[in-house]
């Protein structure tokens, strides 16, 4: 028999620049990351130009945060990482939490938003929010990544 074959799911994580900026935190983050069963497929640093950060958040250009968030992606390196997992996507975004860290704390105080965000805008973690977006902002840091080309898993 034929054994089933599981396709599993890729993210795109950053670890912002507050949470590099602090040597001792990016390891920390890897043990949750790791105790989720999500793995590290793909991991780069990265220091933004005004323009890549205005491309990567086109969505939100207009909004009352977009400047500052801007400015705060441009700060100094920070990592991206693609990650792999059943459910990968929606796991990530649980395991960081809620956008804003006060409400983190209040609500999910576990979460790494809770543990380690410092304001709205510097909340130290960005996760894709659908497959579509997955796979875009993976090709946005990743270009020579193919996802098709990486394996399976039985
Ligand atoms: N952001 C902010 N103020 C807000 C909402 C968002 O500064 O009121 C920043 C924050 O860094 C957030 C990013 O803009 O992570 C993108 O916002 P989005 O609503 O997509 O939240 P996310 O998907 O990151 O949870
Ligand atoms: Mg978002």
């Amino acid at each position: 028999m034929r054994p089933s074959v599981i396709r599993k799911q890729l993210t795109l994580a950053l670890l912002k620049p507050d949470i590099c900026a602090n040597a001792s935190l990016p390891p920390k983050v890897y043990e949750a990351i790791a105790n989720r069963s999500l793995t590290i497929v793909k991991q780069r640093d990265v220091l933004w130009t005004e323009a890549q950060a205005g491309a990567f958040y086109a969505e939100h250009q207009g909004k009352f945060f977009y400047q500052r968030l801007c400015g705060y992606m441009t700060s100094g390196p920070f990592q991206a990482l693609i990650l792999s997992g059943p459910d990968a996507i929606k796991e990530w975004r649980s395991l960081i939490g809620p956008t804003h860290p006060v409400r983190a704390r209040i609500h999910q105080p576990t979460t790494l938003r809770s543990l380690y965000g410092l304001t709205d805008t510097r909340n130290s973690f960005h996760g894709s929010d659908s497959v579509e977006t997955a796979r875009r902002e993976i090709e946005f840091f990743f270009p020579t990544f193919d996802p098709e080309a990486y394996p399976t898993s039985s």
